[in-house]
């Protein structure tokens, strides 16, 4: 049997963290079994769902390259087959229109909060020989009174419902729609899912859900409801722990396959290891692995997880990346050094890839002024002539390459007997307009020749300025 699983959501709000987590672990389960990943748009709730939520969820994941054997599927295309299973539903009894008004149901409801009875329709509809007048019915799917559903969940084990718990479902609208357990049940069997991975706020449908599948008489698919991601606080995870929109980590520089690794190691493990590539978890994944317990969203790690893909990503993709964000913030990149060298020499220091943009600037465009107290602390009058003699051999130096600035900076400290990083921080400063710079070979490597020179020139003047001021 060909494992199919698919990714459900409903486009009444973005991607967030949590559906994608719920989106790849279903992907993931479908590649490590060479099965098939559905994408499926749940927008029968015409109200709540827009063309924008669908984009958001349909270039999240094009993003993330969690990418779809089938679909997307809108419900909203598949009203008419709906509508062919609810007539033969009707028909066989299996379903039955209910003419109860809301006043009733209300009354029912008071009735048996008062003696205490658990609040449930209690199928009074099931027999009625003729319609009410002026009244548009609802379809209830008339649910088994007695025995047990059995869920075998792959994530929380064996769940047990009792179906006298569960009343008789509505399943379309007065107004003809579906409702969503309804299309869900339709819709999984149509599509052959065998694995339905979905969070656990999704688990009390369940049982709902089994007897429907038992109605159109096919087999139920494996059922994994996977644990609630918790904000940093404890709470179920929301808007106010920040970016809700899977895109807007897009925007802030993040990698996929790093957000993918963070989300991967929230309810899943493998020993303790804490880094993989998308390989690596097609390879390793298993929904029986996954953990019962629910798991809390830490943007910290979110972030040393991304610094570590930015480590490890290849020096053409980050170079790719790093234009990208430079565009964005309007830096020109026509007139600086290759992109791909800049990440190279950035990568080590940077936990985005905006971050890195923001860092390298110095290496794209020249600096308004030098940062002051950078400049108070390390532009004294003791390092004029080490500096001067910078500027020459730099100027000279025949290969522009790292080593040999390297071989410069120490020979002209120890010329001059200064520690080299006493030599090292006036020249960071002065071509970087900063106290913080990757190593400084490989800083002034990739500024280029011709912007070192100038600005070495400019941190001269100030010196000089600074030495005669106070010799005056
Ligand atoms: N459309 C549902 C949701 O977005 C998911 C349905 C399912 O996975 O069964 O919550």
């Amino acid at each position: 049997m060909k494992v199919r699983t698919r990714f459900a959501p409903s486009p009444t709000g973005v991607l967030h963290l949590g559906s994608v987590r719920t989106a790849l672990f279903s992907w993931l389960y479908a590649r490590r079994f060479d099965g098939e990943f559905v994408l499926r748009i749940e927008d029968t709730d015409r109200e709540r769902s827009t063309e924008e939520n669908v984009r958001a969820i349909v270039d999240g994941l094009d993003w993330l390259g969690l990418d779809a054997d089938a679909g997307p599927f809108f419900q909203t295309d598949r009203f008419d087959r709906y509508k062919e299973v609810l007539t033969a539903w009707l028909d066989t009894g299996k379903a039955y229109h209910c003419y109860c008004t809301k006043e009733e149901i209300d009354e029912l409801r008071e009735q048996q909060l008062a003696s205490g009875e658990k609040v449930r329709y209690d199928g009074r509809c099931r027999d009625r020989a003729r319609p009410r007048e002026g009244v548009d019915p609802v379809v209830r799917f008339r649910n088994p009174d007695a025995g047990e559903v059995v869920v075998n969940d792959a994530v929380r084990g064996r769940v047990v419902f009792d179906n006298a718990q569960l009343d008789d479902l509505i399943i379309a609208r007065s107004n003809g729609t579906p409702t969503y357990n309804f299309t869900v049940v339709v819709d999984d069997s149509d599509m052959k899912i065998t694995h339905v991975i979905r969070g656990d706020d999704h688990l009390n449908n369940t049982p709902r859900q089994m007897n429907m599948l038992e109605a159109l008489g096919v087999d139920n698919p494996v059922y994994a409801h996977l644990p609630m991601i918790l904000g940093p606080d404890g709470a179920k995870l929301s808007k106010r722990h920040g970016a809700v929109d899977i895109r807007d980590y897009r925007d802030q520089g993040y990698l996929p396959e790093a957000m993918l690794n963070y989300l991967v190691r929230l309810g899943w493990s493998h020993g303790d290891k804490e880094l993989f590539t998308t390989d690596q978890m097609i390879e390793l994944f298993d929904i029986n692995d996954v953990n019962q317990s629910a798991s809390a969203f830490n943007p910290d790690k979110l972030r040393w997880i991304n610094q570590q893909h930015i480590i490890r990503a290849s020096t053409e993709r980050l170079g790719e990346q790093l234009v990208r964000f430079l565009k964005r913030s309007g830096i020109p990149i026509t007139s600086g050094p290759s992109p791909a060298d800049v990440a190279e020499v950035f990568r080590e220091r940077a936990e985005t890839i905006q971050q890195m943009a923001d860092n390298s600037r110095y290496c794209f465009v020249d600096f308004d002024a030098i940062d002051p107290k950078a400049a108070k602390k390390h532009l004294r009058p003791v390092v004029l002539e080490p500096l001067k003699a910078v500027r020459t051999a730099l100027a000279e130096t025949p290969d522009w390459e790292k080593k040999e600035i390297e071989t410069v900076i120490k020979k002209i400290a120890a010329e001059f007997d200064i520690n080299i990083g006493k030599l090292g921080q006036p020249i960071r400063v002065a071509v970087t307009g900063g106290a913080v710079s990757p190593p400084i070979d490989a800083t002034v490597w990739v500024i280029g020749r011709s912007r070192v020179i100038d600005r070495l020139d400019a941190a001269i003047q100030i010196i000089a300025a600074r030495a005669a001021a106070s010799n005056s």
